[in-house]
């Protein structure tokens, strides 16, 4: 299935969340987000942080426990997305690109936002109901598979 930007366009997008996610400090998965306007305008980006000020040793907890701080890349996109648009707008965000496939949780964040489009690199078996909640939702959600990558960039 297309969506209303060219497979170029999402794979550039991913790089971008490939390379927002480095500003994670997570010693587990860092995770990156980009939020794109149907003209594949960048509006922005998010990666997974505590929101916190990190007292000494926070990162050499258990995972588990990090888990419950961390804010993740989705909802920091939607956060950082500040500037008031009307949905008609050209330049409101419709499409994430995510480096994870996002949980269930931020499917629906994502989805009360009004993006239409999700499309990830990696896919969490333990976060696939959100394929399920995203196809009730006529939520187009893509795994950026290898085998999507060749399509992809196939002339
Ligand atoms: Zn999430």
């Amino acid at each position: 299935m297309r969506g209303p930007l060219s497979e170029h366009r999402i794979i550039e997008g991913l790089k971008q969340a490939e390379k927002i996610a480095k500003s994670s400090q997570s010693p587990y998965t860092k995770v990156g987000c980009v939020l794109l306007s149907s003209n594949g305008e960048v509006q922005a980006y998010g990666f997974n942080h505590p929101d916190c000020t990190v007292l000494r040793g926070f990162w050499d907890m258990d995972r588990e426990y990090l888990r419950d701080y961390l804010v993740h890349a989705e909802i920091d996109a939607l956060a950082n997305f500040g500037h008031y648009l009307e949905r008609d707008n050209p330049s409101y965000p419709t499409v994430a690109v995510c480096t994870l496939m996002p949980c269930v949780s931020c499917l629906n964040s994502l989805a009360r936002f009004g993006i239409k489009q999700i499309y990830f690199k990696e896919k969490l078996d333990r976060d696939a109901k959100a394929m399920v909640v995203a196809e009730y939702k006529g939520i187009l959600m893509v795994h950026m598979s290898e085998e999507w990558m060749i399509m992809a960039e196939a002339p």
